[in-house]
């Protein structure tokens, strides 16, 4: 599937926060948010101040600003929004919980990973085992009970021993055994279990009109 490949740290400056897309650079000097406070491109530093985006442009930008948090292109987005759309329950809780179900996601979310690429680029390396089994599909979407593990030989892989390193404190809906390289799904995740910065309605209501 085609993904993005420029520069990453342009996105967050086009949604004037900080995406933390990079990893460990996003949290020091050189975050490119903290330094240009501006929107990218020629007139970037003009359009500071402009009249009030309209409804439409503010969804359209928190739909993108979601779409960009977990990587995932808009035709793989937009299943999902219909599989919250079909589902019970909040829509865009249901949607957000189902991105943070990813296995790249919970990579990242149990401190394995430092960006949500890095994440994906080691499942699908093949580094990953869940329930016992490769799975080298970043967006397969896990269950109550799953386990998530490095595979044994790839324990000591210089991305996720940094990741570990540099500490991360896992959501509770995900047991973190550091040591083992295991995580385990102890139970699906709940609202106040998702810390993301996005106003989801905003999205829903981009995809209902
Ligand atoms: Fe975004 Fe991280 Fe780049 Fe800062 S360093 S602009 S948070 S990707």
């Amino acid at each position: 599937m085609a993904r993005y490949t420029g520069p990453v740290c342009r996105l967050c400056r086009r949604e004037g926060q900080k995406l933390f897309l990079k990893g460990e650079r996003c949290h020091g000097p050189k975050c490119a948010v903290d330094r240009k406070s501006y929107p990218p491109g020629e007139q970037g530093g003009q359009r500071r101040g402009r009249r009030r985006p309209s409804d439409y442009a503010l969804q359209l930008r928190e739909k993108q600003k979601m779409r960009t948090i977990y990587g995932v292109m808009e035709k793989q987005f937009r299943g999902y929004v219909d599989m919250a759309l079909k589902a019970k329950g909040v829509t865009g809780f249901v949607l957000l919980s189902l991105l943070e179900r990813r296995l790249d996601s919970v990579l990242r979310l149990g401190g394995f990973a430092s960006s949500q690429n890095q994440a994906r680029q080691i499942v699908r390396h093949r580094h990953i085992t869940v329930n016992g089994t490769i799975c080298d599909i970043p967006s397969r979407i896990v269950e109550e009970g799953d386990e998530i593990e490095v595979r044994e030989g790839h324990r000591d892989l210089q991305p996720v021993v940094a990741a570990i390193e540099r500490g991360y404190s896992a959501p509770e809906w995900l047991d973190v055994d550091s040591d083992r390289r295991v995580i385990t799904v102890t139970r699906l995740p709940e609202p106040d279990d998702i810390q993301v910065d996005v106003d989801e309605q905003q999205v829903v209501e981009f995809y209902s009109r």
